[in-house]
C-alpha cells in the first residue's frame, strides 16, 4: 500500500479518530472512494467526528453493522511518512493514538467546505466613462499586473470606495471571481543574494548543502557563540532546500523572537514565510495547516507543535537555541520537539540543524558517539569580541540584608553610564519577592491549592502562585496570627531590583523586563526593540533578556545570583546554570565595543562557576558527561518519571506503594524503580502528587517495560497517572 492506494466505494477500510477510542474502526469507503490517508468525517454513535483512513477494513466486526464514511474532507489526505511519524512518536510517549491525530489536525475547521471568497482583476471592458476615480482603480490593477484582490485591498489600495469597483465589475473592465478563502504563501526567491560569508561559515554552509542535497537523514549540531552568524548559515540551508523542491521547518524557542527572523527572511527570501504558533490567529492557523499540506507553503516557522503540521515532503528542521526547555511539552503529550525532530527526519529523508551558543549534553554525546555531525563557528562576526568574564564574592562583600547590588557592581554600572552605554541586571525570578513572611509568628503566606509560597507582585499589587496561577490581595494582618503591619518581603525577585536600582542610580532611566508585566508577545516585542535603540541606562530582566534579543549599547551583564540554579536536585541544574550564565553573559558586547560581565556568587570555587569563568566549555562538557555517566543517568541511561496525582492522597500512596512493590515488567529489562516519594511540589491545584522514577540502561526496550507493568494495576477514577519518557522537569 502507498499514497496511491484507493478505496473503492463500499470497500471496507479502518479508520484512526480523534476520539478516546483503542482501535481502529471499520466502515465502507463512501460514493466516489477514498485514498489511504484520506481525511475524513465518520458517523460514530450519534456524531460525526473527524479521522483518517488508516488502512483496509479489518472485517471483524459485523457486515451488516458497519456504516459508511460520510464524507472525505476537502484537505490533502496525510502522507505515509506522517502517518508513521505520529505511530512512532505514539510509541516513544506511550500516548494513544486518537490523541497523536489530535495532535496533528490542531486546526480550526478542517470539517468545512472549502470556504471562496470575491477576488478583483483586471478585466476585458472598457469604462463608459472614465473619472478620476476610475482611473485610480484601473491603475493600481494595472502596476499589479496578473495579480488579483479582495474588494477591500483593490479599494484601499485605489484609495476610493468599494462602489467605484462594483461599477467597474458591472461594465467588464474589473473582473470578479470565486477564489479560495485560503491563499498560498508568497514564493521565496531563493536566488537572491545572501550575505558574503565568512570563511567558517561557507564552509558550514557547503557541509549543509551537501546533506540536503544528498536527501537522505542526517543531524548537524551548528554551535557558535551568539553573534557567530548560525542564523545566517541556516538560512542559506533553508535556500537549498527550497531550491531542491522540498520544505523546510525553524523551530523557536519564544513567540517573541519570531518577528525578528521574520524580518531576516524577508530580507534574505524577499517574502513571508508561514507561521505556527500561539499568537496567530485562528484564520491564518487553518490556512497555514492546510497549504503546508498542499505543498503551498515553503517555509515555515514556528514553535514546537509545527513539527505536526501535514508537511508534503519536510526536507530540513531547524531547531533553533536547541538546548532551550521549552522544546518539550510539559502537559498533554509529553513529548520534546528537539528530539522529535530527529526522529521525523529520519523517517522522512531530511536534515537536522540543532543551532546553540550552548549545546545540550545529549546533543554534545550524540556529537561524541558519532551521530550528529558538529558544525563550529568560532568568532563573532565582524569585530565584536566575548566579554571578559569575571567574579564578584559576595561573601567579601557584606551587602545590608536587603541589598542585592554589591559595591563593585554599583561602581561598573556608574562607569557604563557615564560612557553612555547599557547595563543588563540578570535575575531569574519573577515579581517582587519569593516569600512574603510574618515577623511576628513566622508564618510564610503559600496558596491555598499548592504547596508553593505566593510570589507578591507589587506592580499588580497581588500575591500570586506560580504554579497555578492563583492570585490573592496581599493582607493587612497574618492570616495566621493576626499580627498587623508585620508581614515582609523577604528575598529578590526582579521588581524589587527594580526598586533598588532606582534608589542607587536616581537618576539613570531603568526598565524592568519580565515575561508577566506584559499583556502581549506584541508589546513585549516592541517594548524590547525601543529598549534595545537606548532607551535605557539599566535594563532589569529574567530568562525572558537571556534569550536571542539583540541590544547593541548593552556592554556590560550583570548576574544578581548566580548560585540560583545551583540549588535544587535536578540532574541539569550544572548544565542549565552553565548554559543560562554563558547565554546571559553572551548579551554584553554584541556591536564594536568590548563586554565585560559580572557574576555575583557565594560560591566562586565551585566548578560549574569556574567553567563559566573561565569559558573552558570542552572541560565542564567532559566533567559533566562523566558525572552522568556514572550515574547511569541521561544522556547515558533512560529515565521515565511517573507522576501519581489525586485530590485524595491516600489513593495514591496505596497506588504508588503497590506499583514499587510489583516491579516485575521493569526488573525483566534490569530497570530500577525509586520512590513513590512525595514530588518536591507536592500539591498543586488542589491534587496530592507523588513520584516515582523509572531507571535503565540504554537501548532497552523501556516503553513497552513500562506499559506491563503499569497495566497491572487499577487505577482509579480520580487518580491521574502521567508517564513522562526522558523527563526534563522534576517538580
Ligand atoms: P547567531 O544566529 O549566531 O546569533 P546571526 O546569524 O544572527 O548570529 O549573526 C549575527 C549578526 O551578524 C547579524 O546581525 C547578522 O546579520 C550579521 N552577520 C552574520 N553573518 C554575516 C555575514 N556573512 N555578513 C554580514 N553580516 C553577517
Ligand atoms: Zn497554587
Amino acid at each position: 500500500m502507498n499514497e496511491l492506494t484507493h478505496f473503492a466505494e463500499n470497500q471496507l477500510v479502518s479508520v484512526l479518530t480523534t476520539q478516546p477510542i483503542d482501535r481502529l474502526l471499520d466502515y465502507k469507503a463512501p460514493e466516489g472512494g477514498c485514498f489511504l490517508g484520506a481525511f475524513v468525517e465518520v458517523p460514530l454513535g450519534p456524531r460525526r467526528v473527524i479521522g483518517v483512513v488508516w488502512g483496509a477494513g479489518k472485517g471483524d466486526y459485523d457486515i451488516v453493522k458497519i456504516r459508511a464514511v460520510h464524507r472525505v474532507l476537502d484537505v490533502a489526505p496525510m502522507g505515509a511518512d506522517m502517518r508513521e511519524f505520529l505511530i512512532r512518536a505514539g510509541e516513544y510517549t506511550i500516548t494513544p493514538m486518537a490523541t497523536m491525530l489530535r495532535l496533528a489536525t490542531r486546526a480550526p475547521g478542517l470539517g468545512d467546505p472549502l470556504s471562496m471568497r470575491k477576488i478583483y482583476r483586471i478585466g476585458e471592458g472598457v469604462p463608459d466613462r472614465e473619472t478620476p476615480a476610475r482611473k485610480k482603480v484601473i491603475q493600481a490593477l494595472a502596476d499589479y499586473g496578473e495579480l488579483a484582490f479582495t474588494l477591500r485591498e483593490l479599494a484601499e489600495m485605489a484609495g476610493v470606495s468599494s462602489s467605484v469597483v462594483k461599477g467597474l465589475v458591472a461594465q467588464g473592465v474589473v473582473d470578479e471571481e470565486d477564489s479560495p478563502r485560503d491563499l498560498p504563501y508568497g514564493k521565496l526567491d531563493y536566488t537572491l543574494k545572501g550575505k558574503e560569508l565568512s570563511k567558517d561559515q561557507a564552509n558550514a554552509v557547503d557541509k549543509l548543502k551537501e546533506g540536503l542535497q544528498s536527501k537522505v537523514y542526517g543531524t548537524t549540531l551548528l554551535k557558535g557563540v551568539t553573534g557567530s552568524g548560525k542564523t545566517e548559515v541556516y538560512l542559506e540551508a533553508v535556500a537549498e532546500c527550497i531550491k531542491n523542491g522540498r520544505q523546510a521547518l525553524v523551530l523557536l524557542p519564544e513567540i517573541a523572537l519570531t518577528s525578528q527572523f521574520l524580518d531576516r527572511v524577508r530580507e534574505r527570501f524577499g517574502a513571508m514565510p508561514a507561521e505556527w504558533h500561539s499568537g496567530v490567529t485562528q484564520t491564518e492557523r487553518r490556512r497555514c495547516w492546510r497549504m503546508v499540506g498542499q505543498g503551498n507553503a515553503e517555509l515555515i516557522v514556528g514553535a514546537r507543535s509545527a513539527l505536526f503540521l501535514p508537511f508534503r515532503d519536510l526536507g530540513l528542521i531547524v531547531v533553533d537555541e536547541e538546548h532551550d526547555t521549552s522544546y518539550k511539552q510539559e502537559d498533554g503529550v509529553l513529548y520534546n520537539a528537539r528530539d522529535m525532530s530527529v526522529l521525523r527526519a529520519a523517517i522522512g529523508g531530511a536534515q537536522v540543524v540543532l543551532s546553540s551558543a550552548t549545546p545540550s549534553l545529549e546533543s554534545w554525546a550524540n556529537v561524541e558517539a558519532g551521530k550528529y555531525q558538529r558544525l563550529d563557528l568560532t568568532s563573532r562576526f565582524g569585530t565584536a569580541v566575548l566579554p571578559s568574564m569575571n567574579a564578584i564574592d559576595m561573601r567579601a562583600e557584606n551587602l545590608p540584608s536587603n541589598r542585592w547590588i554589591s559595591e563593585k557592581l554599583q561602581s561598573e554600572i556608574n562607569t557604563r553610564i557615564g560612557k553612555g552605554e547599557q547595563s543588563l541586571l540578570f535575575i531569574n525570578r519573577r515579581g517582587f519577592a519569593p516569600i512574603t513572611l510574618c515577623r511576628a509568628c513566622g508564618h510564610q503566606i503559600g496558596c491555598d491549592q499548592c504547596d508553593a509560597r505566593m510570589v507578591e507582585h507589587r506592580f499588580q499589587r497581588r500575591l500570586m502562585c506560580h504554579q497555578c496561577g492563583e492570585t490573592k490581595a496581599i493582607p493587612e494582618t497574618c492570616p495566621d496570627c493576626g499580627a498587623e503591619d508585620k508581614l515582609a518581603a523577604v528575598g529578590p525577585g526582579v521588581e524589587r531590583l527594580g526598586e533598588e536600582a532606582v534608589a542607587l542610580f536616581p537618576d539613570a532611566r531603568i526598565a524592568v523586563l519580565s515575561s508577566d508585566l506584559f499583556g502581549s508577545a506584541r508589546a513585549m516585542k516592541a517594548q524590547i526593540e525601543t529598549l534595545a535603540k537606548g532607551e535605557a541606562d539599566i535594563i532589569i530582566g529574567t530568562q525572558l533578556v537571556a534569550k536571542g534579543h539583540n541590544f547593541p549599547l548593552l556592554t556590560l551583564v550583570g548576574v544578581i545570583d548566580a548560585d540560583l540554579g545551583l540549588q535544587g536536585s535536578d540532574l541539569r541544574a550544572a548544565e542549565r546554570t552553565f548554559q543560562l550564565m554563558r547565554q546571559v553573559s553572551g548579551r554584553a558586547g554584541r556591536a564594536e565595543k568590548q563586554g565585560a560581565a559580572f557574576l555575583q556568587t557565594y560560591q566562586p570555587e565551585h566548578p560549574v562557576i569556574r567553567a563559566v569563568l573561565s569559558g573552558d566549555e570542552e572541560g565542564f562538557w567532559a566533567a559533566e558527561a562523566n558525572a552522568r555517566k556514572s550515574t547511569g543517568v541521561p544522556p547515558y541511561g533512560r529515565l521515565a518519571g511517573i507522576v501519581l496525582s489525586s485530590p485524595d492522597e491516600n489513593e495514591i500512596h496505596m497506588l504508588g506503594n503497590d506499583m514499587a512493590r510489583r516491579t516485575g515488567p521493569l526488573a525483566a529489562i534490569g530497570a530500577q524503580v525509586y520512590g513513590p516519594a512525595p514530588a518536591p511540589i507536592a500539591r498543586v491545584r488542589g491534587r496530592h502528587r507523588l513520584r516515582l522514577l523509572v531507571k535503565c540502561e540504554k537501548n532497552r526496550p523501556l516503553q513497552a517495560a513500562l506499559q506491563k507493568w503499569v497495566a497491572q494495576f487499577n487505577v482509579p477514577k480520580s487518580t491521574r497517572l502521567s508517564i513522562d519518557i526522558d523527563p526534563q522537569s522534576f517538580y
